[in-house]
């Protein structure tokens, strides 16, 4: 399983639609400062149900939206779809490829998508559990991080070994039926 591609549009900086296609090896992205490779990062996470604008580097979610410049008006919507190779059936669904995408208006409405078929955030956590994928799964380490799981308390330190382990959607499964 790995990361194949990530289309972009109206998300931050990337007005037009980008398309970038990643190889089970290693991808680095570089560039100049405030070229857009941190964006590239934001996009993944946004894309994967990141409710914090915070965490993306905004103060509304709304500032994930292409906000214009002197040239170009700004746009009423974004939109990400990151594709995964799914060859080896890690997540639990029938397809070899799989998208995700997330949709924002500027009335903050979000719209999420796998393989193009309209469904809640509540599916694409539950697609990723126990992958290491996810917002707050350990595939992203954002910079700090590593020193914040050295630093944690050890319950919190415990998520990142369940997660791993395989077995966060047992208990995830486990507190939904103790709330019914
Ligand atoms: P560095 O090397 O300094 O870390 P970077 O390549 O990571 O730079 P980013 O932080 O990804 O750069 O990009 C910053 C740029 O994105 C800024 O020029 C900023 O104006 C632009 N940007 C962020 N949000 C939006 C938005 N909603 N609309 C238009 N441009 C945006
Ligand atoms: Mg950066």
């Amino acid at each position: 399983m790995y990361l194949k591609r990530l289309e972009i549009q109206g998300f931050k900086s990337f007005a037009d639609k980008i398309n970038l296609e990643f190889n089970s090896g290693i991808t680095s992205v570089v560039g100049p400062n405030g070229s857009g490779k941190s964006n590239v990062a934001d996009a993944v996470r946004w894309v994967l149900g990141e409710q914090s604008a915070k965490t993306l580097r905004g103060t509304k979610m709304e500032d994930v939206i292409f906000a214009g410049t002197e040239h170009r008006k700004a746009m009423g919507l974004a939109e990400v779809s990151l594709t995964i190779d799914n060859s080896t059936h890690t997540l639990p669904i029938e397809f070899d490829e799989v998208t995700v995408t997330r949709r924002v208006y500027r009335s903050g409405e979000s719209e999420y998508f796998i393989n193009k078929t309209l469904c809640r955030l509540k599916d694409i956590h539950e697609l990723f559990l126990d992958t290491g994928i996810g917002k707050d799964g350990y595939s992203i380490i954002g910079q700090g991080r590593v020193d914040e799981i050295l630093s944690t308390k050890s319950e919190e330190r415990r998520h990142i070994f369940e997660e791993a382990s395989g077995i966060m959607k047992y208990k995830v499964r486990k507190q939904e039926a103790e709330k019914k």
